[in-house]
Protein backbone atom coordinates (compact mmCIF):
# COMPACT_ATOMS: atom_id res chain seq x y z
CA UNK A 1 0.00 0.00 0.00
CA UNK A 2 2.61 2.37 1.10
CA UNK A 3 4.36 1.21 -1.80
CA UNK A 4 1.99 2.67 -4.38
CA UNK A 5 1.48 5.63 -3.15
CA UNK A 6 5.03 6.60 -2.79
CA UNK A 7 5.23 5.80 -6.53
CA UNK A 8 2.17 7.56 -7.77
CA UNK A 9 3.83 10.89 -5.61
CA UNK A 10 7.30 10.49 -7.19
CA UNK A 11 5.83 10.11 -10.44
CA UNK A 12 4.94 13.49 -12.10
CA UNK A 13 3.92 12.29 -15.47
CA UNK A 14 0.93 10.03 -14.28
CA UNK A 15 -1.77 12.78 -15.59
CA UNK A 16 -0.23 13.29 -19.15
CA UNK A 17 0.15 9.56 -19.08
CA UNK A 18 -3.57 8.58 -18.68
CA UNK A 19 -4.38 11.06 -21.42
CA UNK A 20 -1.84 9.49 -24.13
CA UNK A 21 -3.20 5.65 -23.14
CA UNK A 22 -6.72 6.81 -24.35
CA UNK A 23 -6.23 6.07 -28.14
CA UNK A 24 -9.69 6.82 -29.16
CA UNK A 25 -9.37 9.82 -31.14
CA UNK A 26 -6.35 8.33 -33.22
CA UNK A 27 -7.03 7.41 -36.81
CA UNK A 28 -5.64 4.57 -37.90
CA UNK A 29 -3.91 4.17 -41.56
CA UNK A 30 -3.37 0.97 -43.64
CA UNK A 31 0.40 -0.05 -44.03
CA UNK A 32 0.59 0.84 -47.94
CA UNK A 33 2.33 -1.38 -50.09
CA UNK A 34 3.39 -0.50 -53.50
CA UNK A 35 4.90 -3.56 -54.70
CA UNK A 36 1.16 -5.35 -54.39
CA UNK A 37 -0.49 -2.68 -56.15
CA UNK A 38 1.71 -2.78 -58.99
CA UNK A 39 1.48 -6.68 -58.88
CA UNK A 40 -2.62 -6.63 -58.80
CA UNK A 41 -2.79 -3.61 -61.88
CA UNK A 42 -0.37 -6.02 -63.97
CA UNK A 43 -2.19 -8.97 -62.99
CA UNK A 44 -5.60 -7.13 -64.05
CA UNK A 45 -4.11 -5.99 -67.27
CA UNK A 46 -2.63 -9.15 -68.57
CA UNK A 47 -6.57 -10.84 -67.50
CA UNK A 48 -8.14 -8.23 -70.04
CA UNK A 49 -5.09 -8.54 -72.58
CA UNK A 50 -6.24 -12.92 -72.34
CA UNK A 51 -9.67 -11.79 -72.37
CA UNK A 52 -9.81 -9.30 -74.91
CA UNK A 53 -8.00 -11.38 -77.82
CA UNK A 54 -9.75 -14.32 -77.06
CA UNK A 55 -13.51 -12.80 -77.23
CA UNK A 56 -12.30 -10.29 -79.95
CA UNK A 57 -10.09 -12.54 -82.20
CA UNK A 58 -13.12 -14.06 -84.53
CA UNK A 59 -10.64 -17.14 -85.11
CA UNK A 60 -11.18 -18.40 -81.90
CA UNK A 61 -14.43 -19.04 -83.44
CA UNK A 62 -16.90 -19.12 -80.38
CA UNK A 63 -19.89 -19.85 -82.22
CA UNK A 64 -18.97 -22.76 -83.33
CA UNK A 65 -17.41 -24.08 -79.98
CA UNK A 66 -21.28 -22.96 -78.75
CA UNK A 67 -22.95 -25.38 -81.35
CA UNK A 68 -20.55 -27.93 -80.42
CA UNK A 69 -20.59 -28.17 -76.81
CA UNK A 70 -23.61 -29.54 -75.88
CA UNK A 71 -23.89 -31.47 -79.02
CA UNK A 72 -24.89 -35.30 -78.80
CA UNK A 73 -21.30 -37.24 -79.93
CA UNK A 74 -19.54 -34.63 -77.89
CA UNK A 75 -22.08 -35.78 -74.98
CA UNK A 76 -21.75 -39.19 -75.60
CA UNK A 77 -17.81 -38.80 -75.52
CA UNK A 78 -17.45 -37.31 -72.71
CA UNK A 79 -19.82 -39.89 -71.13
CA UNK A 80 -17.29 -42.15 -72.09
CA UNK A 81 -14.21 -40.60 -70.82
CA UNK A 82 -15.65 -40.07 -67.29
CA UNK A 83 -17.25 -43.59 -67.30
CA UNK A 84 -13.42 -44.85 -67.86
CA UNK A 85 -11.89 -42.32 -65.71
CA UNK A 86 -14.19 -43.30 -63.02
CA UNK A 87 -13.63 -47.13 -63.67
CA UNK A 88 -9.83 -47.03 -63.96
CA UNK A 89 -9.71 -44.72 -60.74
CA UNK A 90 -11.18 -47.24 -58.78
CA UNK A 91 -9.76 -50.49 -59.90
CA UNK A 92 -6.77 -48.60 -60.18
CA UNK A 93 -6.83 -47.41 -56.38
CA UNK A 94 -7.87 -51.47 -55.30
CA UNK A 95 -5.17 -52.98 -57.43
CA UNK A 96 -2.44 -49.81 -56.32
CA UNK A 97 -3.26 -50.64 -52.45
CA UNK A 98 -3.04 -54.13 -52.81
CA UNK A 99 0.10 -53.89 -54.58
CA UNK A 100 1.54 -51.54 -51.51
CA UNK A 101 0.19 -53.84 -48.84
CA UNK A 102 2.03 -56.77 -50.75
CA UNK A 103 5.26 -54.56 -51.07
CA UNK A 104 5.44 -53.91 -47.20
CA UNK A 105 4.65 -57.34 -46.53
CA UNK A 106 6.79 -60.31 -44.44
CA UNK A 107 6.48 -62.39 -47.16
CA UNK A 108 9.64 -61.47 -49.53
CA UNK A 109 8.45 -63.58 -52.96
CA UNK A 110 5.35 -61.48 -52.55
CA UNK A 111 6.95 -58.19 -52.20
CA UNK A 112 9.21 -58.58 -54.94
CA UNK A 113 6.30 -59.90 -57.28
CA UNK A 114 4.66 -56.21 -56.59
CA UNK A 115 8.31 -54.57 -56.72
CA UNK A 116 8.53 -56.35 -60.04
CA UNK A 117 5.21 -55.03 -61.36
CA UNK A 118 5.75 -51.46 -60.40
CA UNK A 119 8.82 -51.58 -62.26
CA UNK A 120 7.41 -53.41 -65.15
CA UNK A 121 4.34 -50.83 -65.61
CA UNK A 122 6.01 -48.00 -64.85
CA UNK A 123 8.60 -47.90 -67.39
CA UNK A 124 6.41 -49.08 -70.39
CA UNK A 125 4.82 -45.50 -72.08
CA UNK A 126 1.12 -45.51 -71.64
CA UNK A 127 0.60 -45.80 -75.28
CA UNK A 128 2.51 -48.60 -76.14
CA UNK A 129 0.41 -50.06 -73.60
CA UNK A 130 -2.24 -49.57 -74.86
CA UNK A 131 -1.38 -50.63 -78.55
CA UNK A 132 -0.07 -53.67 -76.95
CA UNK A 133 -3.11 -54.62 -75.26
CA UNK A 134 -5.25 -53.89 -78.57
CA UNK A 135 -3.35 -56.41 -80.06
CA UNK A 136 -3.07 -59.29 -77.78
CA UNK A 137 -5.35 -60.96 -79.94
CA UNK A 138 -2.32 -61.53 -82.10
CA UNK A 139 -0.11 -62.79 -79.56
CA UNK A 140 -3.10 -65.14 -78.23
CA UNK A 141 -5.77 -65.83 -80.71
CA UNK A 142 -7.78 -67.23 -77.25
CA UNK A 143 -8.12 -66.41 -73.54
CA UNK A 144 -8.58 -70.16 -72.10
CA UNK A 145 -9.49 -71.24 -68.43
CA UNK A 146 -9.10 -74.66 -67.34
CA UNK A 147 -7.43 -77.23 -64.95
CA UNK A 148 -3.79 -77.09 -65.53
CA UNK A 149 -2.68 -80.20 -67.06
CA UNK A 150 -5.57 -81.64 -67.89
CA UNK A 151 -8.02 -81.43 -70.99
CA UNK A 152 -10.66 -79.83 -69.05
CA UNK A 153 -11.58 -76.38 -69.27
CA UNK A 154 -13.87 -73.76 -68.28
CA UNK A 155 -13.80 -71.28 -70.27
CA UNK A 156 -12.60 -70.27 -73.87
CA UNK A 157 -13.17 -66.90 -75.93
CA UNK A 158 -11.72 -65.34 -79.01
CA UNK A 159 -9.02 -62.49 -77.74
CA UNK A 160 -10.46 -59.73 -80.33
CA UNK A 161 -13.99 -60.30 -78.83
CA UNK A 162 -13.23 -60.23 -75.44
CA UNK A 163 -10.57 -57.29 -75.33
CA UNK A 164 -12.75 -54.49 -77.27
CA UNK A 165 -11.05 -51.13 -77.80
CA UNK A 166 -13.13 -50.31 -74.23
CA UNK A 167 -12.08 -53.33 -72.41
CA UNK A 168 -8.08 -52.59 -73.66
CA UNK A 169 -8.75 -49.09 -72.60
CA UNK A 170 -9.60 -49.97 -69.64
CA UNK A 171 -7.31 -52.32 -68.86
CA UNK A 172 -4.44 -50.25 -69.85
CA UNK A 173 -5.16 -47.59 -67.80
CA UNK A 174 -6.18 -49.81 -64.87
CA UNK A 175 -2.24 -51.18 -64.93
CA UNK A 176 -1.01 -48.23 -65.31
CA UNK A 177 -2.54 -45.84 -62.71
CA UNK A 178 -2.08 -49.34 -60.23
CA UNK A 179 1.43 -49.02 -60.68
CA UNK A 180 1.98 -44.95 -59.35
CA UNK A 181 -0.48 -45.08 -56.73
CA UNK A 182 0.93 -48.20 -55.20
CA UNK A 183 3.65 -46.00 -54.76
CA UNK A 184 1.91 -43.31 -53.49
CA UNK A 185 -0.19 -45.78 -50.84
CA UNK A 186 3.94 -46.86 -49.91
CA UNK A 187 4.34 -43.84 -48.80
CA UNK A 188 1.47 -42.77 -46.89
CA UNK A 189 1.65 -45.98 -44.70
CA UNK A 190 5.19 -45.70 -44.27
CA UNK A 191 4.79 -41.65 -42.72
CA UNK A 192 2.12 -43.22 -40.01
CA UNK A 193 4.04 -43.48 -36.50
CA UNK A 194 5.34 -46.94 -35.75
CA UNK A 195 4.20 -46.00 -32.45
CA UNK A 196 0.75 -46.25 -34.10
CA UNK A 197 1.58 -50.15 -34.96
CA UNK A 198 2.86 -50.76 -31.57
CA UNK A 199 -0.31 -49.94 -30.11
CA UNK A 200 -2.48 -51.37 -32.55
CA UNK A 201 -0.40 -54.60 -31.74
CA UNK A 202 -0.47 -54.53 -28.31
CA UNK A 203 -4.49 -54.42 -28.03
CA UNK A 204 -4.65 -57.46 -30.06
CA UNK A 205 -6.40 -55.90 -33.37
CA UNK A 206 -5.65 -58.29 -36.03
CA UNK A 207 -3.58 -57.28 -38.83
CA UNK A 208 -6.44 -56.91 -41.04
CA UNK A 209 -7.86 -54.52 -38.80
CA UNK A 210 -5.03 -52.64 -37.71
CA UNK A 211 -3.71 -51.71 -41.88
CA UNK A 212 -7.36 -50.71 -42.89
CA UNK A 213 -8.48 -49.44 -39.42
CA UNK A 214 -5.11 -47.54 -38.30
CA UNK A 215 -2.55 -47.14 -40.97
CA UNK A 216 -4.04 -46.76 -43.77
CA UNK A 217 -6.86 -44.24 -42.60
CA UNK A 218 -3.99 -41.98 -41.11
CA UNK A 219 -1.93 -42.88 -44.57
CA UNK A 220 -4.83 -41.34 -46.52
CA UNK A 221 -3.46 -37.78 -45.00
CA UNK A 222 -0.65 -37.71 -47.46
CA UNK A 223 -1.91 -40.54 -49.50
CA UNK A 224 -4.56 -37.97 -51.06
CA UNK A 225 -2.73 -34.79 -51.97
CA UNK A 226 -0.52 -37.00 -54.62
CA UNK A 227 -3.11 -39.70 -55.39
CA UNK A 228 -5.77 -37.09 -56.68
CA UNK A 229 -2.87 -35.81 -58.71
CA UNK A 230 -2.35 -39.06 -59.97
CA UNK A 231 -6.77 -39.32 -61.00
CA UNK A 232 -6.18 -35.94 -62.16
CA UNK A 233 -3.53 -36.96 -64.65
CA UNK A 234 -5.86 -40.11 -65.52
CA UNK A 235 -8.95 -37.87 -66.44
CA UNK A 236 -6.37 -36.39 -68.92
CA UNK A 237 -4.24 -39.34 -69.99
CA UNK A 238 -8.07 -40.93 -71.27
CA UNK A 239 -7.21 -38.87 -73.99
CA UNK A 240 -4.64 -40.89 -75.21
CA UNK A 241 -6.75 -44.10 -76.06
CA UNK A 242 -7.81 -42.23 -79.13
CA UNK A 243 -5.09 -44.75 -80.72
CA UNK A 244 -7.13 -47.34 -80.10
CA UNK A 245 -10.13 -45.42 -81.98
CA UNK A 246 -12.52 -45.73 -78.83
CA UNK A 247 -14.91 -42.39 -79.57
CA UNK A 248 -14.18 -40.84 -75.69
CA UNK A 249 -14.14 -37.15 -75.81
CA UNK A 250 -11.19 -36.37 -77.74
CA UNK A 251 -11.12 -38.99 -80.37
CA UNK A 252 -14.64 -37.20 -81.10
CA UNK A 253 -13.96 -34.06 -81.38
CA UNK A 254 -10.66 -35.24 -83.93
CA UNK A 255 -13.79 -36.60 -85.98
CA UNK A 256 -15.29 -33.77 -86.16
CA UNK A 257 -13.18 -31.33 -86.60
CA UNK A 258 -11.51 -33.68 -89.55
CA UNK A 259 -15.05 -33.11 -91.23
CA UNK A 260 -15.55 -29.61 -90.75
CA UNK A 261 -11.70 -28.59 -90.34
CA UNK A 262 -12.89 -26.32 -87.52
CA UNK A 263 -9.76 -27.32 -85.14
CA UNK A 264 -9.72 -24.68 -82.57
CA UNK A 265 -13.22 -24.20 -81.82
CA UNK A 266 -13.57 -28.45 -81.26
CA UNK A 267 -10.26 -28.32 -79.55
CA UNK A 268 -11.36 -25.55 -77.25
CA UNK A 269 -14.99 -27.80 -76.70
CA UNK A 270 -12.56 -30.82 -75.55
CA UNK A 271 -10.22 -28.63 -73.55
CA UNK A 272 -13.26 -26.71 -71.49
CA UNK A 273 -14.61 -30.15 -70.53
CA UNK A 274 -11.76 -31.43 -69.33
CA UNK A 275 -11.32 -27.97 -67.60
CA UNK A 276 -15.21 -28.71 -66.03
CA UNK A 277 -13.94 -32.60 -65.22
CA UNK A 278 -10.69 -31.20 -63.58
CA UNK A 279 -12.44 -28.59 -61.85
CA UNK A 280 -15.29 -31.07 -59.86
CA UNK A 281 -12.18 -33.43 -59.19
CA UNK A 282 -10.53 -30.33 -57.22
CA UNK A 283 -13.42 -29.92 -55.05
CA UNK A 284 -14.17 -33.61 -54.67
CA UNK A 285 -10.72 -33.62 -53.28
CA UNK A 286 -10.61 -30.39 -50.94
CA UNK A 287 -13.52 -32.09 -49.36
CA UNK A 288 -11.96 -36.02 -48.71
CA UNK A 289 -9.31 -34.44 -47.39
CA UNK A 290 -10.92 -31.97 -44.90
CA UNK A 291 -12.73 -35.51 -44.03
CA UNK A 292 -9.36 -37.64 -43.80
CA UNK A 293 -8.00 -34.88 -41.56
CA UNK A 294 -9.93 -34.93 -38.79
CA UNK A 295 -8.07 -35.45 -35.66
CA UNK A 296 -5.18 -34.49 -37.22
CA UNK A 297 -5.90 -30.64 -36.41
CA UNK A 298 -6.76 -29.24 -32.76
CA UNK A 299 -9.38 -27.26 -34.59
CA UNK A 300 -11.15 -29.26 -37.05
CA UNK A 301 -13.65 -27.08 -39.40
CA UNK A 302 -16.50 -29.30 -39.67
CA UNK A 303 -17.80 -30.36 -42.52
CA UNK A 304 -21.19 -28.48 -44.30
CA UNK A 305 -23.12 -31.81 -43.69
CA UNK A 306 -21.30 -32.45 -40.27
CA UNK A 307 -22.06 -29.17 -38.73
CA UNK A 308 -25.73 -29.73 -40.04
CA UNK A 309 -26.05 -33.58 -38.03
CA UNK A 310 -24.71 -32.23 -35.28
CA UNK A 311 -27.53 -30.05 -34.09
CA UNK A 312 -29.30 -33.33 -33.92
CA UNK A 313 -27.51 -35.52 -32.66
CA UNK A 314 -28.12 -36.25 -29.12
CA UNK A 315 -25.05 -35.60 -26.90
CA UNK A 316 -23.05 -38.42 -26.37
CA UNK A 317 -21.67 -38.21 -22.38
CA UNK A 318 -23.64 -39.28 -19.62
CA UNK A 319 -24.22 -35.95 -18.17
CA UNK A 320 -24.62 -37.76 -15.02
CA UNK A 321 -21.36 -38.97 -14.81
CA UNK A 322 -19.07 -37.27 -12.22
CA UNK A 323 -15.96 -35.71 -13.40
CA UNK A 324 -13.45 -35.92 -11.02
CA UNK A 325 -14.36 -38.58 -9.20
CA UNK A 326 -11.18 -41.38 -9.10
CA UNK A 327 -12.96 -44.13 -8.13
CA UNK A 328 -11.32 -46.88 -9.55
CA UNK A 329 -10.78 -48.56 -6.33
CA UNK A 330 -14.91 -47.99 -5.75
CA UNK A 331 -17.60 -50.24 -5.44
CA UNK A 332 -19.49 -47.95 -8.16
CA UNK A 333 -21.04 -49.28 -11.39
CA UNK A 334 -22.16 -52.62 -12.56
CA UNK A 335 -20.49 -53.86 -14.96
CA UNK A 336 -17.41 -56.16 -13.72
CA UNK A 337 -14.89 -53.86 -14.98
CA UNK A 338 -12.07 -55.44 -13.02
CA UNK A 339 -9.93 -58.56 -14.43
CA UNK A 340 -8.25 -61.07 -12.09
CA UNK A 341 -4.94 -60.55 -11.91
CA UNK A 342 -2.19 -62.70 -13.87
CA UNK A 343 0.58 -64.01 -12.16
CA UNK A 344 3.82 -63.30 -14.13
CA UNK A 345 7.14 -65.70 -14.19
CA UNK A 346 9.95 -64.96 -16.02
CA UNK A 347 12.41 -66.99 -16.57
CA UNK A 348 15.74 -66.50 -17.47
CA UNK A 349 15.17 -64.51 -20.55
CA UNK A 350 18.10 -63.05 -23.05
CA UNK A 351 17.69 -60.55 -25.56
CA UNK A 352 20.66 -59.03 -27.36
CA UNK A 353 20.64 -56.61 -30.70
CA UNK A 354 23.60 -57.57 -32.73
CA UNK A 355 26.53 -57.73 -30.38
CA UNK A 356 24.73 -55.74 -27.32
CA UNK A 357 23.52 -58.40 -24.81
CA UNK A 358 20.20 -55.97 -23.42
CA UNK A 359 18.72 -58.20 -21.13
CA UNK A 360 21.09 -61.01 -19.80
CA UNK A 361 19.77 -63.94 -17.98
CA UNK A 362 16.74 -62.10 -16.10
CA UNK A 363 14.87 -64.16 -13.40
CA UNK A 364 11.57 -62.12 -12.10
CA UNK A 365 8.28 -63.61 -10.27
CA UNK A 366 5.30 -61.11 -10.00
CA UNK A 367 2.32 -62.48 -8.31
CA UNK A 368 -1.22 -62.08 -9.15
CA UNK A 369 -2.38 -58.67 -8.13
CA UNK A 370 1.25 -57.55 -7.54
CA UNK A 371 2.28 -54.10 -8.04
CA UNK A 372 6.09 -53.70 -9.15
CA UNK A 373 8.19 -50.68 -9.82
CA UNK A 374 11.02 -50.85 -12.35
CA UNK A 375 13.43 -48.52 -12.23
CA UNK A 376 17.35 -48.07 -13.43
CA UNK A 377 18.94 -45.93 -15.45
CA UNK A 378 18.35 -44.99 -19.50
CA UNK A 379 19.65 -47.69 -21.50
CA UNK A 380 19.33 -50.49 -18.77
CA UNK A 381 16.87 -52.60 -20.65
CA UNK A 382 13.61 -51.61 -19.16
CA UNK A 383 11.34 -51.16 -22.26
CA UNK A 384 12.56 -54.23 -23.76
CA UNK A 385 11.98 -56.46 -20.46
CA UNK A 386 8.14 -54.64 -20.69
CA UNK A 387 8.15 -55.35 -24.61
CA UNK A 388 9.07 -58.95 -23.82
CA UNK A 389 6.82 -59.62 -21.46
CA UNK A 390 3.97 -58.87 -23.84
CA UNK A 391 5.78 -60.03 -26.95
CA UNK A 392 6.22 -57.08 -28.95
CA UNK A 393 10.09 -58.17 -28.77
CA UNK A 394 10.94 -61.54 -29.24
CA UNK A 395 13.49 -63.09 -26.95
CA UNK A 396 16.39 -64.91 -27.93
CA UNK A 397 16.54 -67.49 -24.91
CA UNK A 398 14.52 -68.17 -21.80
CA UNK A 399 10.49 -68.13 -21.29
CA UNK A 400 7.86 -65.84 -19.57
CA UNK A 401 4.81 -66.86 -18.59
CA UNK A 402 1.29 -65.81 -17.76
CA UNK A 403 -0.87 -67.61 -15.26
CA UNK A 404 1.28 -70.39 -16.56
CA UNK A 405 0.52 -69.69 -20.08
CA UNK A 406 3.87 -69.46 -22.02
CA UNK A 407 4.20 -65.95 -23.76
CA UNK A 408 4.12 -66.52 -27.93
CA UNK A 409 4.22 -70.56 -27.41
CA UNK A 410 1.98 -73.48 -26.65
CA UNK A 411 3.44 -76.16 -25.31
CA UNK A 412 2.53 -80.17 -26.08
CA UNK A 413 4.60 -82.59 -23.75
CA UNK A 414 7.89 -81.06 -23.83
CA UNK A 415 7.40 -79.83 -27.13
CA UNK A 416 7.08 -75.90 -27.52
CA UNK A 417 5.63 -74.89 -30.71
CA UNK A 418 5.82 -70.96 -32.05
CA UNK A 419 2.40 -69.49 -32.12
CA UNK A 420 1.78 -67.39 -35.02
CA UNK A 421 1.34 -64.14 -35.06
CA UNK A 422 -2.47 -64.08 -35.33
CA UNK A 423 -2.78 -66.61 -32.16
CA UNK A 424 -0.26 -63.80 -30.11
CA UNK A 425 -2.11 -61.03 -31.27
CA UNK A 426 -5.45 -62.99 -29.52
CA UNK A 427 -3.55 -63.59 -26.23
CA UNK A 428 -1.99 -60.55 -26.24
CA UNK A 429 -5.15 -58.90 -24.84
CA UNK A 430 -4.39 -60.40 -21.45
CA UNK A 431 -1.39 -58.00 -21.45
CA UNK A 432 -2.43 -54.69 -21.64
CA UNK A 433 0.66 -51.84 -22.42
CA UNK A 434 0.48 -47.66 -21.54
CA UNK A 435 3.01 -46.22 -23.64
CA UNK A 436 5.34 -43.35 -22.65
CA UNK A 437 4.04 -41.32 -25.88
CA UNK A 438 0.30 -42.28 -25.28
CA UNK A 439 0.27 -43.51 -28.52
CA UNK A 440 -3.45 -43.19 -28.87
CA UNK A 441 -5.04 -43.40 -32.60
CA UNK A 442 -5.26 -39.53 -33.42
CA UNK A 443 -7.77 -40.26 -35.96
CA UNK A 444 -10.45 -41.77 -33.75
CA UNK A 445 -12.49 -40.28 -30.63
CA UNK A 446 -11.72 -40.86 -27.14
CA UNK A 447 -14.39 -43.41 -27.75
CA UNK A 448 -13.29 -44.67 -30.76
CA UNK A 449 -10.28 -45.21 -29.11
CA UNK A 450 -11.66 -47.17 -26.16
CA UNK A 451 -14.25 -49.55 -27.99
CA UNK A 452 -12.13 -50.60 -30.70
CA UNK A 453 -10.12 -53.29 -29.44
CA UNK A 454 -13.23 -55.00 -27.39
CA UNK A 455 -14.95 -54.99 -30.08
CA UNK A 456 -12.92 -56.35 -32.45
CA UNK A 457 -10.85 -58.88 -30.45
CA UNK A 458 -12.91 -59.54 -27.24
CA UNK A 459 -16.28 -59.73 -29.79
CA UNK A 460 -18.36 -57.41 -27.43
CA UNK A 461 -21.62 -55.51 -28.68
CA UNK A 462 -21.31 -51.84 -29.89
CA UNK A 463 -23.53 -51.24 -26.91
CA UNK A 464 -21.63 -53.22 -23.99
CA UNK A 465 -18.24 -52.09 -25.22
CA UNK A 466 -19.77 -48.15 -25.41
CA UNK A 467 -20.94 -48.98 -21.83
CA UNK A 468 -17.78 -50.11 -20.05
CA UNK A 469 -15.91 -47.02 -22.47
CA UNK A 470 -18.17 -45.08 -20.41
CA UNK A 471 -17.69 -46.35 -16.97
CA UNK A 472 -13.76 -46.30 -17.27
CA UNK A 473 -13.86 -42.65 -18.42
CA UNK A 474 -15.66 -41.70 -15.26
CA UNK A 475 -13.19 -43.96 -13.48
CA UNK A 476 -10.37 -41.80 -15.05
CA UNK A 477 -12.35 -38.18 -14.57
CA UNK A 478 -13.01 -37.60 -18.36
CA UNK A 479 -16.65 -38.47 -19.44
CA UNK A 480 -16.65 -34.92 -20.89
CA UNK A 481 -14.55 -35.93 -23.25
CA UNK A 482 -16.06 -38.94 -25.06
CA UNK A 483 -16.58 -37.36 -28.24
CA UNK A 484 -13.17 -35.17 -28.15
CA UNK A 485 -9.91 -36.03 -30.96
CA UNK A 486 -7.03 -37.02 -28.84
CA UNK A 487 -4.99 -34.16 -30.02
CA UNK A 488 -7.72 -31.90 -28.15
CA UNK A 489 -6.79 -33.04 -25.01
CA UNK A 490 -3.83 -32.49 -22.90
CA UNK A 491 -0.50 -34.93 -22.30
CA UNK A 492 -2.17 -35.96 -18.58
CA UNK A 493 -5.59 -36.50 -20.39
CA UNK A 494 -4.44 -38.14 -23.39
CA UNK A 495 -2.46 -40.88 -20.49
CA UNK A 496 -5.68 -41.40 -18.85
CA UNK A 497 -7.70 -42.11 -22.02
CA UNK A 498 -4.57 -44.56 -22.98
CA UNK A 499 -4.97 -45.80 -19.32
CA UNK A 500 -8.70 -46.29 -19.96
CA UNK A 501 -8.01 -47.80 -23.42
CA UNK A 502 -5.85 -50.79 -22.07
CA UNK A 503 -8.16 -51.52 -19.09
CA UNK A 504 -10.88 -51.77 -21.99
CA UNK A 505 -9.78 -55.36 -22.40
CA UNK A 506 -9.99 -56.40 -18.93
CA UNK A 507 -6.13 -57.23 -18.97
CA UNK A 508 -4.52 -59.38 -16.41
CA UNK A 509 -1.46 -58.09 -16.19
CA UNK A 510 -0.56 -54.13 -17.39
CA UNK A 511 2.40 -52.52 -17.99
CA UNK A 512 3.21 -49.15 -17.91
CA UNK A 513 6.87 -47.28 -19.72
CA UNK A 514 7.75 -44.46 -18.36
CA UNK A 515 4.08 -43.23 -18.37
CA UNK A 516 4.80 -39.71 -17.03
CA UNK A 517 7.80 -39.08 -18.67
CA UNK A 518 6.56 -37.08 -22.02
CA UNK A 519 4.63 -34.85 -19.22
CA UNK A 520 4.66 -31.78 -17.86
CA UNK A 521 5.40 -31.59 -14.25
CA UNK A 522 2.18 -30.37 -13.49
CA UNK A 523 0.79 -33.18 -15.19
CA UNK A 524 2.46 -35.91 -13.65
CA UNK A 525 0.11 -36.01 -10.59
CA UNK A 526 -3.15 -36.44 -12.65
CA UNK A 527 -2.02 -39.32 -14.08
CA UNK A 528 -0.22 -41.22 -11.08
CA UNK A 529 -3.65 -40.73 -8.90
CA UNK A 530 -5.00 -43.06 -11.73
CA UNK A 531 -2.48 -45.66 -11.52
CA UNK A 532 -2.49 -45.42 -7.73
CA UNK A 533 -6.55 -45.92 -7.81
CA UNK A 534 -5.46 -49.17 -9.98
CA UNK A 535 -2.91 -50.82 -7.71
CA UNK A 536 -4.67 -53.40 -5.57
CA UNK A 537 -7.94 -53.52 -7.10
CA UNK A 538 -6.64 -57.03 -8.96
CA UNK A 539 -4.36 -56.19 -12.42
CA UNK A 540 -1.10 -56.84 -11.86
CA UNK A 541 1.24 -54.09 -12.08
CA UNK A 542 4.68 -53.46 -13.55
CA UNK A 543 5.40 -50.11 -13.93
CA UNK A 544 8.82 -48.69 -15.19
CA UNK A 545 8.87 -45.50 -13.68
CA UNK A 546 11.69 -42.06 -12.61
CA UNK A 547 8.92 -40.94 -9.95
CA UNK A 548 10.54 -42.08 -6.63
CA UNK A 549 8.22 -40.86 -4.29
CA UNK A 550 5.31 -42.63 -6.22
CA UNK A 551 7.10 -46.07 -6.35
CA UNK A 552 7.79 -45.67 -2.77
CA UNK A 553 3.88 -45.54 -1.89
CA UNK A 554 2.43 -47.54 -4.59
CA UNK A 555 4.83 -50.76 -5.48
CA UNK A 556 5.04 -53.76 -3.34
CA UNK A 557 7.98 -54.90 -4.94
CA UNK A 558 11.00 -52.14 -6.41
CA UNK A 559 13.36 -53.74 -9.20
CA UNK A 560 16.57 -51.65 -9.99
CA UNK A 561 18.19 -52.75 -13.26
CA UNK A 562 21.24 -51.68 -14.82
CA UNK A 563 23.22 -53.30 -17.91
CA UNK A 564 20.45 -55.89 -18.33
CA UNK A 565 20.78 -57.05 -15.43
CA UNK A 566 18.47 -56.96 -12.42
CA UNK A 567 21.00 -56.20 -9.53
CA UNK A 568 18.69 -55.71 -6.46
CA UNK A 569 15.27 -56.69 -5.99
CA UNK A 570 13.16 -55.77 -2.65
CA UNK A 571 10.54 -53.78 -0.74
CA UNK A 572 10.23 -49.49 -1.54
CA UNK A 573 11.63 -49.77 1.87
CA UNK A 574 14.54 -51.42 1.35
CA UNK A 575 15.67 -51.03 -1.80
CA UNK A 576 15.14 -46.88 -1.22
CA UNK A 577 16.19 -46.56 2.22
CA UNK A 578 18.60 -49.22 2.97
CA UNK A 579 20.06 -51.02 -0.76
CA UNK A 580 22.18 -53.27 -0.54
CA UNK A 581 24.20 -52.95 -3.57
CA UNK A 582 26.78 -50.33 -4.14
CA UNK A 583 25.48 -49.53 -7.48
CA UNK A 584 21.88 -48.73 -6.40
CA UNK A 585 22.84 -46.37 -4.35
CA UNK A 586 24.58 -44.84 -6.72
CA UNK A 587 21.90 -44.52 -9.00
CA UNK A 588 19.12 -43.63 -5.95
CA UNK A 589 21.90 -40.68 -4.73
CA UNK A 590 21.27 -39.43 -8.34
CA UNK A 591 18.01 -39.45 -8.98
CA UNK A 592 16.76 -38.92 -5.42
P1 LIG B 1 15.59 -48.42 -21.19
O1 LIG B 1 14.13 -48.53 -21.44
O2 LIG B 1 16.02 -49.02 -19.92
O3 LIG B 1 16.08 -47.03 -21.31
P2 LIG B 1 15.78 -50.04 -23.56
O4 LIG B 1 15.22 -51.33 -23.13
O5 LIG B 1 14.93 -49.17 -24.38
O6 LIG B 1 16.35 -49.25 -22.31
O7 LIG B 1 17.10 -50.31 -24.39
C1 LIG B 1 18.17 -51.05 -23.87
C2 LIG B 1 19.32 -51.03 -24.86
O8 LIG B 1 18.94 -51.71 -26.03
C3 LIG B 1 19.71 -49.62 -25.28
O9 LIG B 1 21.13 -49.58 -25.31
C4 LIG B 1 19.14 -49.48 -26.65
O10 LIG B 1 19.96 -48.65 -27.42
C5 LIG B 1 19.13 -50.89 -27.16
N1 LIG B 1 18.05 -51.17 -28.09
C6 LIG B 1 16.74 -51.16 -27.79
N2 LIG B 1 16.01 -51.51 -28.87
C7 LIG B 1 16.89 -51.74 -29.88
C8 LIG B 1 16.76 -52.15 -31.24
N3 LIG B 1 15.55 -52.41 -31.78
N4 LIG B 1 17.89 -52.28 -31.97
C9 LIG B 1 19.09 -52.06 -31.42
N5 LIG B 1 19.27 -51.68 -30.16
C10 LIG B 1 18.20 -51.53 -29.37
MG1 LIG C 1 12.74 -47.08 -21.97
Amino acid sequence: MALTTDFANVDPGTETAEKKTDYSRYRIVPARHPGRTAGTIFAALVLALILYSTFTNPRWGWNVFAEWFFAEPVLVGLGRTLLLTALAAVSGSILGTALALARVSKSPLLASLSWGYIWLLRSIPMIVLLLVLNNLGYLYETITIGVPFTDKVLFDYPTTQLLTPFAAAFLGLTLNQSAFFAEIVRGGILSVDQGQLEAAAALGLPRRRQAFRIVLPQAMRSILPTGFNEIIGLAKSTSMVYVLALPELFYTVQVIYRRNLEVIPLLMVATVWYLVIMTVLSIVQHYIERYFSRGAVRNPTPLPFQAYFQRFRRPLSAPSASVNGLTLGGSRGTADWRAKGGAVRIHGISKSFGALKVLDNIELSLPAGSVTAVIGPSGSGKSTLLRAINHLERVDGGFISVDGDLVGYTQKGDVLYELKEKDILKRRTDIGMVFQNFNLFPHLTVLENLIEAPIQVRGLSRDEAVAFARELLARVGLSDKIDAYPRQLSGGQQQRVAIARALALRPKVLLFDEPTSALDPELVGEVLDVIKELARTGTTLVIVTHEIGFAREVADTVVFMEGGHIIETGSPAQVFSDARHPRTRAFLAKVL
